[in-house]
């Protein structure tokens, strides 16, 4: 048993095999809770939000920490690699800027290199950052469970705070991107009470490329984090992006657009009605962002 000064006692497992937790997961069920940087994990442990009896370190295992890309495959992110590999790694910030520029906004240098791109979608925090990357550039979560892999659409996966589609027999073993669309170009914005070490009082990714078949000629994906029970995407947004020709006074519709799908509550970091405010000011600016690079 290991004992740590404000941590309840625990046993701790390093999981050898993918078979050995999915095994754990069935024979201990609740008292097992899965570990990989622990930023989230030790914090609730701490705070007495949850008690495990066993911790089981899956970041480990085989692929867990690996990159790999592919031209016509597109990215596997293993679910251990932190927000740091993903923020620096060449193909990442050649080939989906955006996951990176999400990634590096989390918290701080120190933290990063703990923190990993799965554990903050295993939370399933409404504000949890590389949220709205993922569900902008289309990624799914790949889970490994007693029939071995499945793949979950990332917005299918957020279910409510800290809420997923995961079974209690799995566990996320990576994300996978799409190749993206030629021409592509993304901004994620963050608001937050101060420039780093904060969960954000918003967070915007906007997302865009040309697409003949849409009426405008281009396609726009909006992921909004902090302002509903779950990350989500700008769905109206979107349409209106879709259909209208771009130019300030499509973007400035799609904000007002966006800010009415967002449904945020009041709490420490903001006010609803400046959540929302801040909705409408955030994806504008994002816009006009990614026009400018796209145009
Ligand atoms: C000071 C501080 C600042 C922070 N700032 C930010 C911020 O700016 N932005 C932000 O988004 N987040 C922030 N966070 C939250 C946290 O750092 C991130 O969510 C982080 O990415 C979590 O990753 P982790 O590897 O530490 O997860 P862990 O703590 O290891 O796990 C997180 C949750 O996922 C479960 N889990 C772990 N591995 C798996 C798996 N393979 N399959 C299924 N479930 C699993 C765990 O049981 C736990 O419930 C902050 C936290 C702290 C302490």
């Amino acid at each position: 048993m290991l004992a740590r000064p404000g941590l309840p006692r625990f046993d701790y497992v390093r999981a050898g095999t993918a078979e050995e937790v999915v095994r754990l997961l069935q024979e201990r069920g609740e008292a097992v809770r899965l570990f990989m940087g622990g930023t989230d994990l030790f914090v609730r442990m701490r705070d007495g939000v949850i008690h495990p009896q066993v911790v089981v370190d899956v970041k480990h295992l085989p692929g867990m920490r690996e990159v790999v890309y592919d031209e016509q495959a597109g990215l596997t992110v293993g679910a251990a690699v932190t927000m740091n590999q993903v923020a620096r790694h060449p193909d990442i910030v050649a080939h989906y800027p955006l996951l990176a520029e999400a990634a590096n906004s989390v918290a701080s240098y120190q933290l990063r290199n703990r923190a990993t791109l799965g554990g903050n979608l295993c939370n399933a925090s409404p504000a949890a950052d590389t949220a709205p990357a993922t569900l902008a550039l289309e990624g799914r979560i790949v889970l490994y469970g007693p029939n071995g892999e499945r793949e979950v659409p990332v917005g299918e996966f957020f279910l409510g705070p800290g809420k997923t589609a995961r079974q209690p027999d799995e566990f996320v073993v990576a994300v996978r991107y799409p190749v993206p669309p030629a021409g592509a170009a993304g901004r994620y914005l963050k608001l937050g009470r101060n420039k780093v070490g904060d969960l954000s009082i918003v967070g915007v990714a906007v997302f865009g490329f040309p697409d003949g078949t849409a009426p405008s000629g281009y396609r726009f994906r909006i992921g909004l984090a902090s302002v509903a029970p779950v990350p989500l995407r700008a769905r109206a947004a979107e349409e209106v992006l879709a259909n209208e020709p771009p130019g300030e006074a499509t973007f400035a519709l799609a904000a007002e657009k966006a800010m009415e799908e967002a449904s945020p509550i009041d709490d420490v970091r903001a006010s609803a009605a400046y959540r929302k405010a801040m909705v409408r000011a955030l994806t504008l600016r994002g816009l006009q962002a990614v026009w400018e690079r796209l145009a």
